[in-house]
């Protein structure tokens, strides 16, 4: 089992590389520039990063391109054999991933190791098996022609991830690109590159020819911009921040026209009925949905609300259930939730707390702790009595932080819940058949888990509604990202 492992003395061995890849092979920047990767759960120095730039990103799309040729023209089953291969490499290296993972974000051992790195293997298994079975259409056309309409893989992707889950939301675009035949160019977040620069030299080591997989590593202003204004990538898929999606709708407007798919930010409701049957797991689901990933989920759950006659009750259940998100040294192999990404986004977390406790009042947590010598971690907390209009109740907090808001009716639930920007996820729980459906009819969002949160799973798409972006990842939807229609007509 998982806390029976010495985490900390196999992380004191690890000695990651934060070198980008490139056509198969690790590389510094061009300009030899690095920095840092900082372990936030400790404070300490694990790897250096190689901070690419435009040179970087421009080799790197070159080789992709040269790559597109060969790879887009192996067939789909010798694609799937390979990508078959990979996961099953990648799946003898799982602690290896789940420790990088772990050490460059401050997660949970436990999380990394039970449900991040098997989920990644899981997704990259389904589109590895999906390759051979992505089918075109033979269109009804006027007699004595035929018509046949292909999928085509687009050409060289970008792909721009974030660092909140970076090997799965990466593992999201990447398998259904190289799937269909794509090439690909992967920006992680500057904050989170070990995993996935591990994963591309085992995609390579698997088998996965020379240039077909490529990992750039750096920042958003500028390998990010670099990638974004490249007039010779295909399409970007990204996933990250609303206001970064804008800016990359800007840079495709004003470079290729590059195809778009942007899975942005959220701010989910979970809409909790006093006819709920089963409080007790409501109050569990309502914790993990708001704590789980110290909160940095972006489909997090963390606007509760909850009808007036089980306001209490309700409270005190979340209290108990919160307690099993208290922060611990992520390396202890205990249960817990680990450190925040960073101590910069960790101050910015508690501005929110401070913001709570001055405009409205703290129902429980709210304290920040120090454990290994950081200090980026923070209770689970939840904020009450605030204004209706309250910032918190609209605004992305992107940490353990949730609020509470009370209804008195299901057309008042609704309206709040649809009061946001955003639209990616939202929960109902109810034991009311007929009311599951008016409200999930109701709500504007991506996808409406009922008397669950957060549902998530490889065979139903997962995108947004409204500023959560548009695009699918997951299922046979992600395809249309990565790949287009091709009409070719026969006459005869
Ligand atoms: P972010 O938008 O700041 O960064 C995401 C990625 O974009 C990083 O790789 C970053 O380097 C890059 N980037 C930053 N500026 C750029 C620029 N100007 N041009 C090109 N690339 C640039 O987001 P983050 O802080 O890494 O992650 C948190 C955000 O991600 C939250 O808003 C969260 O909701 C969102 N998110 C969304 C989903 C989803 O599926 N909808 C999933 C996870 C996270």
């Amino acid at each position: 089992p998982t806390s029976d492992i010495d985490w900390r003395q196999r992380a004191a061995d690890l000695q990651p590389d934060g070198r980008a890849f490139i056509a198969g092979k690790r590389s510094d920047a061009a300009s030899g520039q690095k920095a840092d990767v900082l372990n936030p759960a400790n404070g300490q120095v694990v790897a250096q990063m190689a901070v690419c730039g435009s040179a970087d990103i421009d080799r790197a799309v070159s080789v992709a391109r040269e790559a597109f040729f060969t790879w887009s023209r192996t067939s789909a089953v010798s694609r799937k054999q390979i990508l078959l291969r990979f996961a099953a490499l990648a799946e003898q290296h799982q602690d290896e991933l789940a420790l990088l993972e772990s050490v460059d974000t401050g997660k949970l051992i436990r999380q990394t190791v039970e449900d991040d790195v098997p989920s990644a293997l899981e997704t990259l298994r389904w589109y590895a098996e999906a390759a051979d079975k992505v089918m075109g259409e033979v269109p009804v056309v006027p007699p004595g022609a035929t018509a046949v309409v292909s999928r085509e893989p687009l050409g060289v992707v970008a792909a721009i991830v974030p660092w909140n889950f970076p090997l799965d939301l990466a593992v999201w675009k990447l398998a259904p690109a190289l799937a269909s035949g794509n090439t690909l160019v992967l920006k992680p977040s500057e904050e989170s590159c070990l995993s996935i620069l591990r994963l591309a030299e085992l995609a390579y080591e698997a088998g996965v020819p020379e240039g077909v997989f490529n990992v750039v590593t750096g920042f958003g202003a500028d390998a990010g911009a670099a990638l974004s204004n490249h007039m010779d990538i295909d399409a970007l898929a990204f996933t990250g921040s609303t206001k970064v999606s804008r800016t990359l709708l800007e840079a495709s407007a004003r470079s290729n026209l590059k195809r778009l798919s942007l899975e942005a930010g959220g701010k989910s409701s979970n809409i909790v009925f006093a006819d709920t049957t089963d409080l007790q797991a409501a109050a569990e689901m309502a914790a993990y949905g708001s704590f789980y990933n110290q909160g940095q989920v972006c489909s997090a759950n963390s606007r509760i609300l909850v009808e007036r006659s089980i306001l209490e009750e309700f409270e005190g259940l979340l209290k108990k259930a919160a307690a099993a998100y208290a922060p611990v040294d992520p390396l202890s192999g205990t249960r817990g939730n680990g450190s925040l990404i960073t101590r910069k986004h960790t101050d910015n977390v508690e501005k929110w707390i401070t913001r709570g406790r001055q405009d409205g009042e703290i129902a429980f947590g709210g304290e920040r702790l120090e454990i290994s010598g950081s200090d980026a971690y923070l209770e689970p907390t939840l904020l009450k009595n605030l204004p209706r209009e309250h910032p918190a109740h609209h605004e992305e907090i992107f940490g353990p932080v949730a609020t509470l808001q009370v209804f008195d009716s299901e057309d008042e639930a609704v309206a709040l819940a649809n009061d946001t920007v955003y639209g990616l996820a939202a929960s109902v729980w109810t034991a009311d058949l007929s009311r599951a459906h008016r409200v999930a009819r109701d709500l504007i969002a991506g996808t409406i888990s009922v008397n669950t949160v957060n549902a998530v799973h490889n065979t139903t798409p997962f995108g947004g509604f409204k500023q959560s972006g548009f695009g699918r990842d997951l299922s046979l939807q992600a395809f249309d990202n990565y790949t287009a229609a091709k009409t070719t007509w026969f006459q005869f």
